[in-house]
């Protein structure tokens, strides 16, 4: 299969990897759009979250663990960060790999 994260998952694709464990990955998005800018991904090729299935449920509470454990990690969880899943084209997702962006160190308006 053809996917990007996938390739990074499987070590094919260089990434700056800043979490991993036996389900999940986290790592540094290569345009990063604030001054932390991670994505977390489940190791498991879901295409977004509207394919998820009822025993993905988990998996995506752990993604949120994951987050808010990066969030402390790299000092951003005082001040606010923002953590979201783009679903499809007009959401802006142009990779189809289930990710969670968190985003933060500066202020982020909405829309
Ligand atoms: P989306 O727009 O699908 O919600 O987010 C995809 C994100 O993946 C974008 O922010 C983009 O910068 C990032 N991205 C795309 N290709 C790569 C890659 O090869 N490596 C990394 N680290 N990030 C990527
Ligand atoms: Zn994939």
């Amino acid at each position: 299969m053809d996917c990007i994260f996938c390739k990074i998952i499987n070590k094919e694709a260089p990434s700056e990897i800043v979490y991993q464990d036996e389900k999940i990955l986290a790592f540094k998005d290569t345009e990063p759009k604030a001054p932390v800018h991670l994505l977390i991904v489940p190791k498991k090729h879901i295409p977004s979250i509207d394919y998820l299935r009822k025993d993905d449920m988990k998996l995506i509470g752990e993604l949120c663990l994951v987050a808010r454990k990066l969030a402390r990690e790299y000092k951003i969880s005082v001040n606010g960060y923002r953590l979201i899943f783009n679903i499809g084209r007009d959401a802006g997702q142009t990779v189809d790999h289930l990710h969670l962006h968190l985003l933060g160190g500066r202020k982020l308006p909405w829309a």
